[in-house]
């Protein structure tokens, strides 16, 4: 009876059964190692599957990562204006002073609450706490300990 397989589907079947046959181990090897050869190539797409799913988690991370890029940058923008906005309002001289304290010290301005200056940490002294008291709402006031603006508050315990 003649087969009704098309001639390529023929010539494909032929030439695999040809390879695989060259490929599969001779009688005299050891079956051991066809063996090692078909785990390797179950690990091997095993390993591949984990890949592809790992370089999908990097993915999915990385646009993550990207949204929240997109928030701190419209944060940074916001903040940046208003900053801009509250610093027009603030003479020259105590901005360049704060500028300068902020880059010597990463805070330049602290509030005092409750006698202590919240730059330091450090609590003021009676004597510095009158004299912060007394000196007029306008003045511009510098932590005794370390030199920071003091910020007086409702909460400064004066
Ligand atoms: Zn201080």
């Amino acid at each position: 009876m003649r087969s009704r397989t098309p001639r390529t589907s023929r010539t494909f079947s032929t030439s695999w059964r040809r390879w695989s046959a060259a490929s599969r181990p001779s009688k005299t090897r050891s079956s051991r190692s066809w063996s090692n050869f078909e785990n390797a190539q179950r690990d091997l797409g095993a390993v591949t599957s984990e890949l592809s799913e790992i370089g999908g988690l990097i993915t999915e991370a990385e646009g993550t990562r990207d949204k929240a890029f997109g928030e701190i940058d419209a944060q940074l923008a916001e903040l940046t204006a208003e900053r801009e906005l509250t610093a027009k309002a603030v003479p020259d001289d105590l901005l360049a002073l704060y500028g300068k304290l902020r880059s010597q010290y990463g805070v330049g301005a602290a509030a005092l609450r409750q006698r202590r200056c919240e730059g330091c940490r450090l609590e003021l002294n009676a004597a510095d706490l009158r004299e912060i008291a007394a000196e007029p709402a306008d003045a511009v006031l510098r932590c005794p300990e370390c030199s920071r603006i003091l910020v007086r508050t409702s909460e400064s315990g004066l």
